[in-house]
């Protein structure tokens, strides 16, 4: 059998590292697997004494949330230059989300003529609950469900109250389908924003105070209720507490289908950055203590993150400058771009196996979201998607940021790293060569969720 391609290099597969492997690719998907001189291949990609790493499935992101789905273009050229070949994007799409299949098909148009990387999709609801069209999302290929407790816009991102929620996951569980929840509680929310406001507060650090812990496990607790009732696999969106992992084990022991996914921010970032970032370090949830950091990485390495994602937001840069009211700032970081060196450098700086990146920020996140084997391991039948890391000291350089001009910012800006993206391919096609997105829009595909499994981890 002539292969198309061999990629050589350190394998980086579940369990292990295989030294001096290579991967052989053909018509697009792993062929082979092996250590040593690799088979003869129409190309020999060597990337000798570097790693070789499945391409990152990054199973939460918005390309569409500030400028519609024209923002696919280039969110997605960041996730080729970041090692990301599978992004799994929000429904909370301007002007109109994700809500029936019809819109669906309209957005997979868009996908497959403007992604550099391949996408699958999360659908949402209305506000008023249009159960009805659940069954037509799913069978047009959506891999998850996003619901939101809190609301930001009553047409893009509404809050859905507890009778629709309530409705809407009866009607998802029969589908098997996850449903990623916006964890933050409405009323506590808004009372102490308007205190804070009435105290003449709207400096940076009000952002955390207005939203402590309390409103996002009360939001937990409510969701994991419903989940216990209906059956549905009910998944915190974004936990920057360890408690929320710590509940969702607890409704699990249960008999309830709960988990909850990780930011990277929240691995790393801390009310201090939000003071020294100001807007350009405002999401939501917000950045917790160092200590909470810590107890983030002990829920990680003892396994109860179900996996780490971005939640990448390219906002305009406008949008997130501070000019004395934190509240105006839009909330959400870019993150595609820096996600594998920085998970890289974390994972290194506290003396952890890298496998873990291969398997909670690729592996895990395909299983969660239905896509998996097509996506997110090296292994013979799955997609050649692959992301090729050099180690080294490296500085993270936000005007590099493969996107539009005003998306070219980062809260990672300058920050020390200990690796960069070398090389990234997708379905054996090289997409990105370290300086360079190779791919064009359109070479990414739209990725329909592959069975209706139901995977807690
Ligand atoms: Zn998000």
């Amino acid at each position: 059998m002539a292969f198309d391609l061999v990629v050589r290099g350190d394998l980086v597969l579940g369990e292990r590292i295989l030294e001096r492997g290579y991967v052989a690719v053909k018509g697009g998907a792993i062929a082979a697997i092996g250590q040593g001189a690799p088979p003869a291949a129409d190309e020999t990609a060597d990337h000798s004494g570097m790693l070789v790493f499945p391409g990152l499935v990054d199973g939460h992101m918005h390309t569409s949330s500030s400028t519609g789905w024209p923002g696919i273009e280039g969110a997605s050229m960041s996730a080729a230059a970041g090692g990301v070949t599978t992004c799994v994007d929000m429904p909370y799409d301007v002007p109109r989300p994700v809500t029936d299949a019809a819109i669906l098909a309209e957005k997979i148009e868009h996908v497959n003529r403007l992604s550099h990387v391949d996408m699958a999709l999360y659908g949402t609801l209305r506000k008023d609950g249009n159960v009805e069209d659940v069954a037509g999302l799913v069978a047009g290929g959506v891999c998850s469900f996003k619901l939101s407790t809190y609301e930001y816009d009553p047409v893009r991102f509404p809050r859905i109250d507890h009778p629709t929620m309530l409705r809407a996951f009866a009607e998802i569980a029969k589908t098997n389908l996850m449903v990623a929840i916006h964890n933050e509680d409405q009323e506590l929310v808004e009372k102490l924003t308007a205190q804070a406001r009435a105290a003449g507060r709207t400096d940076p650090i009000m952002h955390c105070r207005t939203r402590p812990p309390i409103t996002e496990s009360m939001a937990d607790l409510e969701i994991f209720e419903m989940a216990l009732e209906t059956g549905c696999h009910v998944h915190i969106a974004h936990s920057s507490l360890a408690r929320g992992f710590a509940l969702a084990e607890m409704f699990r022991n249960q008999g309830a289908r709960t988990s909850g996914e990780a930011c990277i921010q929240y691995l790393c970032m801390t009310e201090e950055d939000l003071i020294r970032l100001e807007g350009f370090g405002k999401c939501n949830p917000p950045f917790r203590t160092r200590e909470e950091v810590e107890r983030m990485w002990a829920a990680l390495t003892a396994g109860k993150i179900a996996y780490v994602s971005t939640d990448h937001a390219p906002w305009p840069r406008e949008r997130k400058l501070y000019a004395g009211d934190i509240f105006a700032v839009g909330a959400g970081l870019t993150g595609l771009q820096s996600f594998a060196p920085l998970m890289f450098t974390l994972l290194e700086e506290r003396g952890l196996p890298l496998t873990l990146m291969a398997s909670l920020c690729a592996e895990r996140p395909a299983r969660f979201h239905g896509l998996f084997p097509k996506k997110g391991a090296i292994r013979i039948g799955c997609d050649a998607d692959l992301m090729v890391m050099e180690r080294g000291a490296f500085r993270f350089d936000a005007t590099k940021i493969q996107d539009r001009e005003n998306a070219r910012w980062s809260p990672y800006d300058g920050m020390a790293m200990r690796a960069r993206v070398a090389a990234t391919y997708l379905r054996g096609a090289r997409i990105w060569d370290g300086e360079r997105v190779l791919a064009r829009p359109g070479t990414g595909r739209f990725v329909p969720r592959q069975h209706g499994e139901c995977f807690l981890g």
